[in-house]
């Protein structure tokens, strides 16, 4: 089954955008995955499409409206079920929906999802969310899909987390001025895992956070530049000895610059990372 990412956004022409070319985008061209940016003002119901509105109790910014996040969650969620097969290997039943999001037919009981592969879950993009981390990455790659749910202005009505199964993503600790970019950084980071994106030869095992430490340093041609050479024990061609190396230097490297990594990896060779026994 084809990766499907929704993305639910008031900038749809940011995608496929940087997701369109090198890697993800010659994935797309394969059918490795798929994509599709959903407007969130074709929910509204004004006619200046509004989507927003002043904060309750005062303040700066404006706030995502709950009620057009909720019909476009809904549409969204339903558009993904149309994509996933059941557990019985037909596609799930839903309601049929106009534009709007609007249901216009009673919807079939949807079966319960069971197992992996069956979820695609509903992330929002915000700076509050779990910070992304490449296990996490993994899992969602791992999946039929994801829909994302990207923050402009001052972000989100808290009603749409109280009202709908949403995870709160963060990418990190700054602001970005609206959640595409975010949107595409998970993306990106999913895409490159689904199968036969990298080639076989690549699965992307040993990179950084993959093993839980950061990764070994690389070197290629010319052996020397600048009066530096490429250490010895890489042109040795011992691959015990190399590899030695090379763990050596990711946990030095993880030990040094992210001593939050260090801890949590339980330091090298059952030591803690203070070096105790
Ligand atoms: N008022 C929000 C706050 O202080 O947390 C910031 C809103 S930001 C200007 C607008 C949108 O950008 C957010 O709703 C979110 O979707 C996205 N965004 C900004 N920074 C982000 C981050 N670090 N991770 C994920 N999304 C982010």
């Amino acid at each position: 089954m084809t990766f499907h990412a929704q993305i639910l956004t008031l900038y749809p022409e940011m995608f496929p955008g940087l997701l369109g070319a090198s890697l993800a985008g010659k994935a797309l061209e394969q059918g490795l995955w798929s994509c599709e940016a959903i407007n969130m003002r074709d929910f509204a119901t004004d006619r200046h499409r509004s989507v927003d509105d002043t904060p309750a109790g005062g303040g700066a910014g404006m706030v995502l409206r709950a009620d057009i996040l909720g019909k476009a969650v809904d549409f969204a969620s339903a558009r993904m079920a149309e994509k996933l097969p059941s557990p019985s290997g037909e596609g799930l039943g839903v309601g049929a929906f106009n534009k709007r999001g609007t249901e216009t037919t009673a919807p079939t009981p949807t079966p319960p999802l069971k197992g992996r592969g069956y979820k695609a879950p509903v992330i929002a993009l915000t700076p509050r969310g779990t910070p992304l981390t490449q296990a996490r990455v993994r899992e969602i790659a791992s999946g039929p899909g994801v829909t994302l749910l990207c923050g402009r202005f001052e972000g989100f009505d808290e009603r749409i987390f109280e009202a709908r199964d949403i995870e709160e993503v963060s990418i990190g600790d700054y602001i970005l001025s609206g959640g595409e970019v975010a949107a595409t950084v998970l993306l990106d980071a999913c895409i490159r895992l689904l199968p036969g994106v990298m080639g076989a030869s690549c699965s992307g095992d040993d990179e950084s956070f993959e093993t839980g430490l950061l990764e070994y340093p690389h070197y290629t041609r010319p052996v020397e530049w600048e009066g530096r050479t490429i250490p010895e024990v890489l042109r040795s061609g011992d691959h015990a000895k190399i590899a030695a190396w090379r763990e050596e230097q990711a946990e030095a490297i993880t030990r040094l610059r992210r001593p939050d990594l260090w801890e949590r990896h339980g330091g090298a060779s059952g030591q803690s990372p203070s070096g105790a026994q």
